[in-house]
């Protein structure tokens, strides 16, 4: 069984990427070995266990694998969080800004019920922006955000100051 250590040392570095100036973490190598994959996304559900909700809300498309395999695994159902244009169906939108841009998500209508808790969960949380963005229409829809969870959290950059209202979870934490 592999140790998180030894799952966190497989993200891959990539300076300045997209733009200078940004450390890019890539977890490709991760979801590449399926050992790491597997104890990546068991380590997400161990401290999401003891939450209460009833499905995940996450964007693309790094968002999607993680998401759907934890959805999976935590026998939840999942929804779809996407660029606009892409959703077939009538959507919500919230907007946000990138640690590299500018940009808006969208989500079904129905994708929400009034009530209904969610969990909210990226990939990599930098400023936070994307997952702001994804809580907004959760909250439009008139769902309970129930915590955000990240498979990791670039703690250097401090996304969690901008979601103090909520339980925060993480999987991995990068200090640089
Ligand atoms: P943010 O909205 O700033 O929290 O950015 C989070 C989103 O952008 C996530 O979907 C990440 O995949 C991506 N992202 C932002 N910064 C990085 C980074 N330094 N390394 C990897 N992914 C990043």
């Amino acid at each position: 069984m592999m140790t998180l250590e030894e799952v966190a040392a497989k993200i891959r570095v990539v300076p300045d990427f997209p733009k200078p100036g940004i450390s890019f973490k890539d977890i490709t190598p991760i979801l590449k070995d399926p050992e790491a994959f597997r104890c990546a996304v068991d380590a997400l559900a161990e401290r999401c266990a003891g939450i209460d909700f009833e499905c995940i809300a996450a964007p693309e498309a790094r968002g999607f694998i993680i998401g759907s395999a934890l959805a999976y695994k935590m026998g939840k159902g999942f929804v779809p969080v996407r660029k606009p244009g892409k959703l077939p169906w009538k959507t919500v939108s919230g907007r946000y800004a990138l640690e590299y841009g500018n940009d808006s998500l969208e989500m079904h209508l129905d994708a929400v019920a009034p009530g209904e808790r969610v969990l909210v969960l990226d990939d990599v949380l930098a400023t936070g922006g994307t997952i702001s963005a994804t809580i907004d229409m959760v909250k439009k829809l008139g769902g309970t955000v129930a915590a955000v969870a990240f498979l990791v959290e670039l703690s250097y950059i401090n996304g969690r100051e901008n979601l103090k209202d909520y339980l925060v979870v993480s999987a991995i934490e990068l200090k640089e």
